[in-house]
C-alpha cells in the first residue's frame, strides 16, 4: 500500500548525498549553507552505494542527491538498487559535464531530476530538492489513484482485474477453484437520500473495514465505485468456504453502523461465481458473479446466491422489464384505477384510493406489486409517484368541481419516496397547481417504511401534517408494529392489512388481532380502515367490532375513472341528470 507522504512545511529536509568526490561533496556543501531558503537541508553524505543502501535501511530521508558514477557501482544500475531499497524516495542525480547523457536516461527511469556539476547555485540546487519531492509526491498520487479508491483505501476497478487476472492463472496453475464475489448494499441510495453524501461516504468506509475483517490477508477486496465492491478469494478448497465468507458478511453487515448519531440498519446481497464451474476468465466469472448478484436482490435481498446457468433467463427478463418501464415513463403508459371507501356503519362512500396500473403494449394491465420494487430500485418511482400525486390530486379536483361531494383521495407513497427530500414541497406544489384542498388529500405509508428512519419520518410526517393533509398507515400489522412509534407520529388512520381480513372466518388469531387493533386505533383516537373486504361475512364482524371504514372487492374492485363514476352515481342514487352530464365521459 501507498504512503500518502505529506511533507510538514517546517520540518527540516533531510538529505543523504551519495558522492565519493571529496571537492565535488564539498562544493554542494557550500552550496547548501550559501541557500537563502528558510528551511533547513540536514546532511548525510557517503561515497559508496553500499554503506548508502544501509543508511537508507536503518534511517529515513526525504530525498537522495546521487552521483551515479561510484567506487562500487556505475551508472543506471546505481539508480536501480536504490529503486528497489526505496521505491518512493525522490531522487535527483549529480552528474559531471561528460555523463549529462546518462543523467537525462536516469530521469527517464525514475529519478525525478538532474544537476550538472559546477553549474546553478544554493537556490536552484535547495529548488531542485524541494521539487523532486513534489514531484514524486504526485507522482505516487497519480500512480496510487490509477489503482486505488481514494475512499476507502481499496484496490479500484483496474486493479482488482489484474488481481483477478492474476489469482485465475494461480488457480490454473494449482489446480485449485477460486471464488469472485459481488456484493452491492441493499437500499444504498436511500441512505445517501436522506442522509446525505457524507453519512454515505462514511458507510462505505465502515463496511469496507467489516469486509476486511471477514477475509484472509491474501484476498482481495475491491470497490468498483458506488456500494459495488468484490472479494476474490484466491485459493479455496471447496465451494462451501465462499459460502461461509459470505454468510460470515451477512452477518457483519446486519449489526448496526452509527453515522451521525443515528443507527442505520444496512443488509448486503451477495452474488458468487467460482472457478473453473462458473467460468475460466476474468470476464465470463465476472459476468456470472454479476448475474447471480442480481438474483440474490431479486430473491429478497440481505443473501447470496452461486451462480447458475438458469438465472440468466431471469436476469435478462428483468432488464427488459427495467427497460420497459424507462420506457412506460416517457410514452405515458401509467393510469390510475380508483377503488371506494366506504363508512362500516352506513355503507356511504367516503373516500377512494388511487390505485397505479402499467398498460403494457404487450402485456396489457400489468399490477403494482410487479413493477413498483423495480420503480423503487431504478429511482424511476421518483418521476412516477410524483405523477401519480398529480393525476390523483387533478381527478379528485375534477370531481369536486363537477359537484360531487368532496372526499378525501388516497395516494400510496413507496419508501423511495418518502425519504427522498422534497416530498413535502413536492405535495405543496401539486394541491397549489390542482387547487385540490389539502384535506381531500390523504397519503398512505407503509409501516416498515417509518421505522427505516423514525427520527427522518417524524419530521417529515409532522411537516405534511402542517401542510394539512391525511396520513394513514397501510398494510399495518405486517411490519414491526411497535406501538410506541404509533404516539409519536402525527397519524389519523390505520390501515389493517388484508392478509388478516381475508383470514378472520377461519384463524381466530387473525380474527383477535383485528379486534385488538380496532381497539388499539381507538384508544389512540385513530380511524381504523379494514382493507380486501370480500364478504358480507368480513363486512359484519368488522361492523360489529367497531371498525370504521371498509374497502374491498365486495363493494367494487379498483377500476378506471369513468367506471368508477358510473359505479358511484349507481350506488350513492344522486340525482343522475344533474351530475351525469359533466362526469360520464364515454
Ligand atoms: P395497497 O395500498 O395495500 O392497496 C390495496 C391492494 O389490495 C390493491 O392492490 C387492491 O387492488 C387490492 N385489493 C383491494 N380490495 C381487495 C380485496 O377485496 N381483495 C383482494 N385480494 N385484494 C384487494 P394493487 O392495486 O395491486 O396494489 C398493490 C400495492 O401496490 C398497493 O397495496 C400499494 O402498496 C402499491 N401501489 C399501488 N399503487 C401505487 C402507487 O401509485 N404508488 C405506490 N408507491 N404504490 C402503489
Ligand atoms: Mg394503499
Ligand atoms: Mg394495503
Amino acid at each position: 500500500m501507498v504512503k500518502k507522504v505529506q511533507l510538514k512545511q517546517d520540518r527540516n529536509i533531510r538529505l543523504l548525498m551519495v558522492e565519493d568526490n571529496p571537492a565535488d561533496a564539498r562544493l554542494v556543501q557550500e552550496m547548501l549553507a550559501d541557500s537563502a531558503n528558510s528551511r533547513k537541508i540536514e546532511l548525510t553524505r557517503t561515497g559508496r552505494l553500499k554503506e548508502a543502501l544501509e543508511l537508507l535501511h536503518n534511517s529515513s530521508f526525504d530525498v537522495l542527491l546521487i552521483d551515479l558514477g561510484l567506487p562500487d557501482s556505475q551508472g543506471l544500475d546505481t539508480l536501480y538498487q536504490i529503486q528497489t531499497a526505496k521505491p518512493s524516495l525522490p531522487v535527483v542525480v549529480l552528474s559531471g559535464h561528460d555523463d549529462e547523457q546518462l543523467a537525462l536516461e536516469a530521469v527517464q527511469a525514475g529519478a525525478q531530476d538532474y544537476l550538472v556539476k559546477g553549474q546553478g547555485d544554493g537556490n536552484l540546487l535547495t529548488r531542485a530538492l524541494y521539487y523532486a519531492i513534489e514531484r514524486k509526491r504526485s507522482e505516487e498520487r497519480l500512480a496510487y489513484l490509477a489503482q486505488y479508491d481514494p475512499l476507502t483505501d481499496l484496490p479500484n476497478r483496474a486493479l482488482f482485474r489484474e488481481r483477478l487476472t492474476r489469482a485465475l492463472k494461480l488457480a490454473m496453475r494449482r489446480r485449485e477453484p477460486a471464488a469472485l464475489i459481488f456484493l452491492d448494499l441493499d437500499h444504498f441510495m436511500d441512505i445517501n437520500d436522506t442522509l446525505g453524501h457524507d453519512a454515505g461516504d462514511e458507510l462505505l468506509l465502515n463496511v469496507a473495514a467489516r469486509l476486511k475483517n471477514c477475509i484472509r490477508a491474501e484476498d482481495t477486496i475491491a470497490r468498483l465505485g458506488g456500494d459495488e465492491f468484490t472479494i476474490i478469494l484466491g485459493r479455496i478448497i471447496h465451494k462451501e468456504e465462499a459460502a461461509t465468507v459470505a454468510e460470515k458478511i451477512i452477518d457483519v453487515m446486519s449489526r448496526p453502523f452509527s453515522l451521525n448519531n443515528n443507527e442505520v440498519f444496512v443488509t448486503a446481497s451477495l452474488g458468487i461465481a467460482t472457478y473453473p464451474a462458473c467460468g475460466g476468465n476474468p470476464e465470463t466469472l465476472i459476468k456470472n458473479a454479476d448475474t447471480a448478484l442480481y438474483s440474490a436482490k431479486a430473491q429478497g435481498r440481505s443473501n447470496y446466491q452461486f451462480y447458475e446457468a438458469e438465472m440468466n433467463v431471469a436476469v435478462s427478463e428483468r432488464m427488459v422489464m427495467i427497460n420497459d418501464l424507462r420506457h412506460a415513463v416517457q410514452r405515458g403508459e401509467f393510469l390510475l384505477y380508483y377503488q371506494p371507501k366506504l363508512c362500516a356503519k352506513r355503507n356511504e362512500v367516503i373516500g377512494m384510493e388511487a390505485l397505479l396500473r402499467w398498460n403494457h403494449p404487450v402485456s396489457g394491465i400489468v399490477l403494482p406489486t410487479q413493477f413498483i420494487p423495480l420503480l423503487e430500485e431504478t429511482g424511476l418511482i421518483i418521476a412516477v409517484g410524483k405523477w401519480v400525486l398529480r393525476v390523483a390530486c387533478e381527478q379528485n379536483q375534477a370531481w369536486i368541481s363537477a359537484g360531487l361531494p368532496p372526499l378525501p383521495i388516497s395516494v400510496n407513497i413507496s419508501a423511495r419516496q418518502f425519504h427522498q427530500k422534497h416530498l413535502v414541497s413536492t405535495v405543496a406544489d401539486i394541491l397549489n397547481a390542482t387547487g385540490l384542498d389539502p384535506r381531500y388529500l390523504e397519503l398512505e405509508i407503509t409501516e416498515s417504511v417509518l421505522l427505516e428512519n423514525a427520527d427522518n419520518a417524524c419530521e417529515t410526517l409532522r411537516e405534511l401534517h402542517d401542510l394539512g393533509v391525511q396520513l394513514a398507515i397501510d398494510d399495518f400489522g405486517t411490519g414491526y408494529s411497535s406501538l410506541n412509534y404509533l404516539k409519536q407520529f402525527t397519524i389519523h388512520t390505520l390501515k389493517l392489512d388484508r392478509t388478516f381480513i381475508e383470514d378472520i372466518g377461519t384463524n381466530a388469531n387473525d380474527a383477535a388481532i383485528v379486534e385488538a387493533v380496532i381497539g388499539l386505533g381507538h384508544s389512540l383516537r385513530l380511524k381504523v380502515v379494514a382493507e380486501g373486504v370480500e364478504t358480507e361475512k368480513q363486512l359484519n364482524y368488522l361492523r360489529d367490532r367497531g371498525c370504521d371504514e371498509v374497502q374491498g372487492f365486495y363493494f367494487s374492485c379498483p377500476v378506471p375513472p369513468a367506471e368508477y363514476e358510473r359505479w358511484y352515481l349507481n350506488q350513492a342514487q344522486l340525482p343522475r341528470n344533474l351530475f351525469a352530464q359533466q362526469l360520464l365521459r364515454n
